[in-house]
């Protein structure tokens, strides 16, 4: 991880706005492709700008981006559909056949950069309410909504979320806020747990140190509703399944450093179990900024690091250690306001 010296970026074109990156949260994924160099198939040719989750303050906009404003800060979805594939018309655009994802191998150069050019389409407005932590949190949380509500959980549903980490602690977040679901999370790291409690969990535990399966049963002896598998771990998975009960779906967000994970088929037979595959978002950043600025949900617990974009390689360094209880480290780009 070194600092350089980036091309200029593009000339913004008409449906398109200057930002300037003010704050960028290190996520999961982009650990993936620091510490193995590869998310799947996707394999990182370097030097390769990492970054996706931005809060950033608009400088110029197209002529046609009339949504938007100089001066005005924004939440950033990094994901540009193609607007025309038949997925994008299907209102699937986060599956969209011609996707550039921010700071994906092979599509766009990522947000760890001082400027940035994107489509206005990209770009929802937060309010001054929203700090620039807040406002960096919104990709994440934005995923954590689109998985509350892949779920279609119901009243006096009961809900799991097996890994702890900020997608995990996301998921939890939206659940609460979206549901009365009282939520059991698990993680192999204390300190996540104890954000976990602050972020509205009813139960924790860490397998670790217990059997939480059993644990969890003990107290929901009919079995969960929806678990949420946040870890990408065979252990994670099978723990999910072993939650639910009949008819039950484990959502699966995590991802997985293999290619090849494994269910138990009877267990998925004998109970028709259902598995949903999360794949990031879609159109759930607004949700997530509206969440945020109403109150209803609080993603100060989850920010436990700030570092200087200078200090950029000690972040990811700590990220993918996940020592010193770090949940979501800040990286300040731009100066601060
Ligand atoms: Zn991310
Ligand atoms: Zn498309």
């Amino acid at each position: 991880m070194e600092l350089r010296e980036a091309p200029t970026p593009r000339r913004a074109g008409p449906h398109d706005v200057l930002l300037q990156v003010d704050t960028l949260g290190v996520c999961g994924s982009d650990i993936h492709y620091y510490r193995q160099g590869r998310i799947g198939p996707q394999v990182a040719p370097f030097p390769l700008i990492l970054g996706h989750e931005l809060a950033a303050t608009v400088l110029e906009v197209g002529t046609e981006a009339k949504s938007l404003h100089s001066g005005q800060r924004v939440a950033v979805d990094p994901l540009v559909s193609c607007g025309e594939c038949d997925q994008c018309r299907a209102g699937r655009k986060h599956t969209c056949r011609h996707q550039k994802f921010l700071g994906n191998p092979g599509q766009l150069p990522g947000a760890l950069v001082e400027y940035l050019v994107m489509p206005a389409a990209c770009c929802s407005p937060v309010p001054d309410s929203l700090n620039d932590d807040q406002a960096a949190v919104v990709e994440p949380l934005s995923i954590g909504v689109y998985a509350a509500q892949m779920a279609q959980l119901t009243p006096g549903a009961r809900v799991g979320v097996v890994g702890s980490g900020p997608i995990g602690l996301c998921t939890l977040l939206a659940v609460r806020a979206l549901t009365q679901a009282p939520v059991y999370v698990t993680d192999l790291v204390d300190e996540r747990l104890a954000v976990a409690r602050a972020c509205g969990a009813t139960w924790t535990g860490n397998p670790r140190r217990e059997d939480v399966v059993a644990a969890i049963q003990r107290l929901e002896p009919l079995g969960l509703d929806a678990v949420f598998e946040c870890a990408g771990e065979q252990d994670a998975l099978d723990q999910g399944l072993n939650l639910l009960k009949p008819g039950g779906a484990l959502l699966v967000i995590g991802i997985p450093e293999v290619d090849r994970v494994s269910f138990n088929i009877n267990l998925l037979r004998r109970n028709e179990l259902r598995i949903l595959n999360v794949r990031r978002q879609n159109e759930c950043v607004e949700r997530a900024v509206e969440l945020i600025a109403s109150g209803r949900v609080d993603v100060r617990p989850l920010v436990t690091h700030h570092f200087r974009l200078e200090e950029t390689a000690r972040a990811f360094e700590l990220v993918s250690a996940r020592t010193d209880g770090v949940v979501k480290a800040i990286i300040r780009i731009s100066p601060e306001r």
